[in-house]
């Protein structure tokens, strides 16, 4: 098959941003197709966790989207329990508040500087998937369909994607909670609390600042209980909000209100041959927790450099079904625990005061309070590693100084995988013919290990560094970065990003004898 680019990408949210400004980064050709005319201005998930800011800091996006969001660093839960986000291990400890527009339009911005381009107006119909390639169906501004051809395809393409529901992929699960009523309203008086939620068992309601006069207030009533559609009113939300805050603080002038339902569904693959879903497309869960649009952009950044290595051809075997096996327990986890979360805030009345107790142990034991912030901040995921594996691989790696001055966030800017050390301590070739996948980036400080860090900010590998061979180093670079380049393309084995294929070579997505993608070897 004839590809029109290596990879398509179906769905212009935040995972298909990222995912796209990461094949772009590294070089493969990629169309993001996206149905709406033009970029969405809808504020959806107001909530961007400290994993996913240190996912867009190792792309260079964070500080400009942390200037546009408000900070809060401490959560009030159910009656004032509070949980401090201000000791997490991170450079961002606090979950920024700002609408979903702001964080797509950063990440398209990125997205762009590195080379990918949104195609608006363009809705993908179909898709079949053939062993070498896949074939969808593209209808553009409303013209007649025509055929694109790509070795991989991201569903990105949200909760009721076309990709899925042409792979015939099933999305069990169920409709967990009705007639949620979401607005944006100012408020005359501040809330005492920055980002706050309580509930009294007959209803439930969040108040989130945006930092600019205008707040998200989502309230749900349990004797009011109208389809989506039925119209809303601000009394409605004012009159939840005085029920479980004791006050409406002169709440006026709403500038959008929607009412909602929540589901519960998640696919049992998140790869089927050539086609891989991230996101919504994949998973789907209550508001609570905030969790949605970060797991899909952690999703998207889990899978970029995986599906990178294989249409660049140097994926080692199984590497592309490790997105599945990551990725997919993640998911899982995030919908029992975001749900969770919603049945405690619509407990019955008698269930209320044990709720409010357990929350407030919860949040002043110091272990209990860590573990519930690291999960809410999404920085505690860590990766399943096989039997024998150092403790730390499967982890995520800290923001470390580097001796070149840059910290170790900064340094994954290039898309690549680090291998760091103490100073003086690796091998001058230790990455010899890993040029275009590896940088050698030597710490700060002396440390006791060696590790190899992955481009999405995992450690792959590690061992303590006074016992670690060139082998050993040799070995796992093998393992996570496939074979070195051949001692011809040695010569432009340097510590320099990958360049990036013509654009003549993009439109055919494949340079002249370069064979197609394993299909398997990936
Ligand atoms: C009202 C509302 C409030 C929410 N509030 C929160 C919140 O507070 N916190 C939170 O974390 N999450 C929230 N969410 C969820 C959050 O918005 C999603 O988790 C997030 O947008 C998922 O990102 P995504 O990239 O996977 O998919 P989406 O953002 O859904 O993007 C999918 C894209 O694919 C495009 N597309 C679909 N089909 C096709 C096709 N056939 N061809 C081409 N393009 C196509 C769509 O137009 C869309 O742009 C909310 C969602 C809604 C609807």
């Amino acid at each position: 098959m004839i590809f029109d680019v290596d990879v398509i990408v179906v769905g212009a949210g935040p995972a298909g941003l990222l995912v796209a400004g990461d094949l772009a980064r590294a070089g493969v050709s990629c169309a993001l197709l996206e149905r709406r005319a033009e970029r969405s201005g809808l504020s959806r998930a107001f909530t961007v966790h400290a994993r996913t800011l240190e996912q867009l800091d190792a792309r260079g996006a964070a500080d400009e989207l942390v200037a546009l969001g408000t900070p809060v660093r401490e959560l009030r839960l159910f009656a004032g329990a509070a949980l401090d986000l201000s000791r997490l291990p991170s450079r961002f400890p606090y979950v920024l508040v700002t609408p979903q527009f702001q964080t797509e339009r950063v990440l398209e911005e990125r997205a762009r500087r590195v080379g990918a381009e949104v195609q608006y107006g363009t809705e993908v119909t179909a898709l079949t998937q053939r062993p070498d390639g896949v074939e969808v169906k593209v209808r553009q501004d409303g013209g007649p369909d025509r055929v694109m051809r790509a070795g991989y395809v991201v569903g990105a393409d949200g909760m009721h994607g076309t990709v899925r529901q042409a792979l015939g992929m099933p999305f069990p699960g169920k409709a967990v909670v009705r007639s949620v009523m979401l607005s944006e309203v100012q408020l005359a008086q501040r809330p005492r609390e920055v980002l706050t939620v309580d509930s009294t068992g007959g209803a439930f309601a969040i108040i989130a600042p945006f930092g600019d006069g205008w707040y998200r207030v989502i309230a749900w009533d349990r004797r009011n209980q109208p389809p989506d559609d039925a119209p809303i009113s601000l009394d409605e939300v004012g009159e939840v909000t005085r029920q479980v805050f004791g006050s409406d603080y002169g709440m006026g002038g709403a500038r959008w209100m929607s009412r909602f339902h929540s589901e519960e569904r998640q696919v049992p693959r998140y790869r089927d041959g050539r086609v891989l879903l991230a996101g919504d497309a994949a998973h789907v869960h209550s508001p609570a927790g905030g969790q949605g649009m970060n797991t899909g952009i952690q999703d998207a950044a889990n899978l970029g450099w995986k599906l990178a290595a294989a249409a660049a051809g140097w994926a080692p075997d199984g590497l592309l079904d490790t997105y599945h096996s990551e990725r997919h327990p993640v998911g899982r986890q995030v919908l029992r625990s975001s749900g969770a979360l919603l049945r405690m805030l619509t407990l019955p009345p008698a269930l209320v005061t044990a709720r409010n107790l357990l929350a407030s142990a919860a949040t002043r034991i110091p272990f209990a309070a860590r573990r519930l912030a690291g999960a809410i901040s999404e920085v505690s995921i860590s990766y399943p590693t096989p039997p024998g594996a150092h403790p730390l691989a499967g982890k995520r790696v800290a923001d470390l100084p580097l001796a070149d001055g840059r910290r170790l966030y900064e340094a994954l800017r290039g898309g690549r995988f680090l291998l760091v050390a103490s100073p003086g301590a690796l091998p001058s070739d230790a990455a010899s013919g890993y040029g275009d996948r590896v940088e050698a980036a030597p710490l700060a400080r002396a440390s006791d290990i060696v590790a190899l860090v992955r481009p999405d900010a995992y450690i792959a590998w590690a061992a303590p560094g006074d016992e670690v061979t060139a082998p050993q180093i040799r070995g796992s670079l093998e393992r996570w970065c496939g074979s070195p380049a051949q001692p011809a393309a040695q010569a432009a084995d340097q510590q320099v990003p990958p360049p990036r294929r013509s654009s003549a070579t993009d439109r055919r997505g494949r340079r002249a004898g370069q064979s197609a993608p394993p299909h398997s070897g990936d």
